[in-house]
């Protein structure tokens, strides 16, 4: 255990699980004790995850919900509230990359990215907040990215919406600690994932050669994988995290200091 009882019967919501970094980070609680709610859209690909994660420890439930859709978002709280009576961690993990630059991004694709990256973290906290309130640890923990610091061609939407997220990141824990909640964000690079897979898929050259320009691009020259990226959102979760809120810890193996 990285975190001692830190998180032992904690109730965490993990939106994205069935997949990537989600999934890690959930898998990451339930070694720690906690009470975990797997959230994604698709209940095919949520069933797996949910019997994966089980063989670690039976605390484990899923909830299958579109983040950008309030009604739904204001019926998983519900479900949360009436099974577990509290919240203690949220993680607003759920995201989406499509569409490509400026000139060729649809309004259908951009509503798409913002409606999932962005609008689904304000419906999740948003709704997220009178449970927290009666949770010990009073965490949100947002997964930005490290194109909201830095841009990339071909990715308007998502760089848009990753930007935005660290502003909400930072609005939402001035409104929030007062309620003592406080609201942090990872920011990671190039992490192995399904989505990043598609992205790198689909660039000239291909998934190889693509993510070999971009290992050599990092000075620590890997990837990562979704366990690189999991502690730190625990980390921001945890007492040991409980003077900082509104700030984000980068995970680029050096990308951004060059
Ligand atoms: P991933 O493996 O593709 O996971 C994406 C997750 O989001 C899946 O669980 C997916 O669920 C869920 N999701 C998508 N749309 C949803 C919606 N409308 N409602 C609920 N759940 C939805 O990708 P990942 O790389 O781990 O991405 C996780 C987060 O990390 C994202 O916010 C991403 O932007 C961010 N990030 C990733 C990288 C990277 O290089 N991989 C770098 C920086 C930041 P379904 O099973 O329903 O599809």
């Amino acid at each position: 255990m990285l975190f001692a009882d830190s998180f032992k019967d904690c109730v965490v919501v993990v939106t994205g699980a069935s997949s990537g970094i989600g999934k890690a980070v959930a898998k990451l609680f339930l070694q720690e004790g906690a009470q975990v709610v797997l959230v994604n859209r698709d209940p095919e690909r949520g069933k797996a995850a949910l019997t994966e994660l089980r063989e670690i420890s039976p605390k484990c439930d899923a909830f299958y919900c579109d983040v950008s859709c309030e009604d739904q978002v204001k019926e998983l709280f519900s479900f949360v509230g009436k099974t577990y009576g509290r919240l203690d961690v949220l993680h607003n993990n759920a995201g989406v990359s499509v569409g490509g630059g400026l000139l060729d991004t649809t309004q259908e694709q951009w509503d798409t990215v913002l409606g999932v990256n962005l609008r689904g973290a304000f419906f999740c906290s948003k709704y997220a907040v009178p449970l927290l309130q009666k949770g010990e640890r009073k965490a949100i923990v947002n997964t930005v990215s490290e194109l909201a610091l830095v841009a990339t061609r071909g990715s308007i939407a998502y760089c848009s919406s990753k930007g935005a997220l660290l502003q909400f990141t930072r609005a939402a824990a001035l409104e929030l600690a007062p309620l003592g909640i406080r609201v942090n964000a990872v920011c990671p690079a190039g992490t192995e994932s399904e989505m990043f897979h598609k992205d790198m898929a689909s660039c000239e050259g291909g998934y190889e050669v693509n993510v070999a320009r971009l290992a050599a691009s990092y000075p620590l020259g890997r990837i990562a994988v979704p366990m690189d990226i999991a502690p730190a959102v625990l980390f921001l979760a945890s007492p040991g995290a409980s003077f900082m809120t509104g700030t984000h810890i980068v995970l680029d193996a050096g990308f951004t200091i060059k």
